[in-house]
């Protein structure tokens, strides 16, 4: 058995451990991260990597600004990865249409573009169906219209969350391949973290175990009211196909990525922590695709992924010192938005556990607190 003593544990390997691990480091901490399978090998690695800022959950009350935040940091995030790794996460600006197919959906649609158009990062307008293929000349003709939402943003996950593990060793965390276990304790304080094969001790300890946080709830009394939601992605090839814009439909997306390959997703599947690809998501997201873009009826598949999201019982991320502890913090829950949301996710960690406070807008919504007693 090993024992070693650092300034911080991070249990968790996902963009949230990674990230903030990787901020952690930047102000002289030292970190230790703890992964039981590999560095991005769930939801982090596998997602869309669409930074939607302008629906789902939390939006546009109370999370607008915190969402907001999160976006803006992408950008010089994805500078600062790429400087120290050489890692291109494929952060870029891209133009996103949200399709209506029947009168409800335009209804609902129309009904949210007044705060919309008010969020000055974005172009945001409503677009006739006529309109729609002028924009986007792949985007099905029988749609009833479309948001349009410019200088949106997106990148490839699995190369994001690399980077900043990467950029992260770089400044000295050490990361470890092996999964934690308990905590150790003393009165209201964690001392450390037990896991297979040694144990390490440290000042502040983080858990960010995505869709597997409620299992710290036996080791500190804490029971994080998060779930697996499964969510599974086609990737196609089409020869000499071409579109600019990321489409929705529903919760449905598509977009023709960097390499070259259209990604499609996706479903939500309540299925515990079974992570198999299955034909009937593939069945249901072909539909959702060719629904968006009937071209792609020829297209070819070449991978199908799954993975699960990490989703809190009101949709919003847990992120904080967790109530009865005094140096113990959770961060999770961040459920279809934690790619975009793990920038202010972050920070919000690391304000907390170095000065107690933080400006970023919002954090007080994503206090671990707020479920005692519900
Ligand atoms: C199909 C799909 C598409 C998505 N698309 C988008 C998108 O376009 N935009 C967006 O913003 N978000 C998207 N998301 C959501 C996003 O992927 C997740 O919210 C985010 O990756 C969660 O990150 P995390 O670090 O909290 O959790 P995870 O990525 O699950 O990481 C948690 C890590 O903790 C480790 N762990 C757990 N228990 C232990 C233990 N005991 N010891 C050691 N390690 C442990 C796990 O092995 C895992 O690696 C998508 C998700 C899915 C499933």
């Amino acid at each position: 058995m090993t024992t070693m003593t650092r300034d911080v544990i991070v249990v968790g390997g996902g963009i949230v451990g990674c990230l903030t691990a990787y901020l952690l480091a930047g102000q002289g901490k030292k970190v230790t991260l703890l992964e039981s399978h590999s560095v991005g090998s769930h939801a982090s690695g596998f997602a869309f990597g669409e930074l939607g800022a302008l629906e789902g959950a939390g939006l546009p009350d109370p999370l607008l600004d915190f969402t907001v935040w999160s976006f803006r940091r992408h950008a010089t995030l994805a500078e600062e990865l790429k400087a120290s790794t050489g890692i291109d996460h494929q952060f870029q600006y891209c133009n996103r249409l949200m399709l209506a197919f029947d009168q409800a959906a335009v209804r609902t649609f129309k009904s949210h573009l007044h705060w919309q158009q008010k969020v000055k990062d974005f172009t945001v307008q409503w677009l006739e169906p006529e309109e729609v293929v002028r924009v986007e000349p792949q985007a099905n003709p029988r749609s009833h219209g479309a948001v349009y939402v410019q200088r949106s943003a997106s990148l490839e996950p699995y190369r994001y969350t690399l980077s900043a593990a990467q950029a992260a060793e770089r400044r000295g965390v050490q990361i470890v391949l092996r999964r934690a276990t308990g905590l150790i304790t003393q009165g209201q304080r964690c001392l450390g973290v037990a896991y297979e094969g040694g144990q390490v001790q440290a000042g502040q300890v983080l858990l960010a175990m995505g869709p597997w946080s409620a299992e710290a709830g036996a080791w500190c009394g804490y029971q994080a009211p998060v779930v697996p939601l499964k969510g599974q992605i086609l990737r196609l090839k089409l020869d000499n196909f071409a579109m600019s814009n990321t489409m929705h439909h529903g919760g449905s997306y598509m977009a023709l990525k960097p390499d070259g390959l259209v990604w499609a997703g996706t479903t939500e599947e309540r299925v515990g922590f079974n992570e198999d690809p299955t034909p009937a998501a593939r069945d249901k997201i072909m539909k959702d695709l060719l629904d968006m873009v009937p071209a792609l009826v020829d297209a070819q598949l070449v991978r199908q992924t799954a993975c699960l999201r990490p989703l809190s019982s009101d949709g919003m991320p847990i992120v904080g010192q967790v109530p009865g502890w005094d140096n113990l913090y959770m961060g999770t829950g961040a459920g279809r938005k934690g790619i975009l949301w793990s920038t202010g996710m972050s920070q919000v960690l690391v304000d907390l556990m170095l000065e107690g406070r933080t400006q970023v807008p919002g954090a007080a919504h994503l206090d671990p607190g707020r479920f005692k007693g519900k």
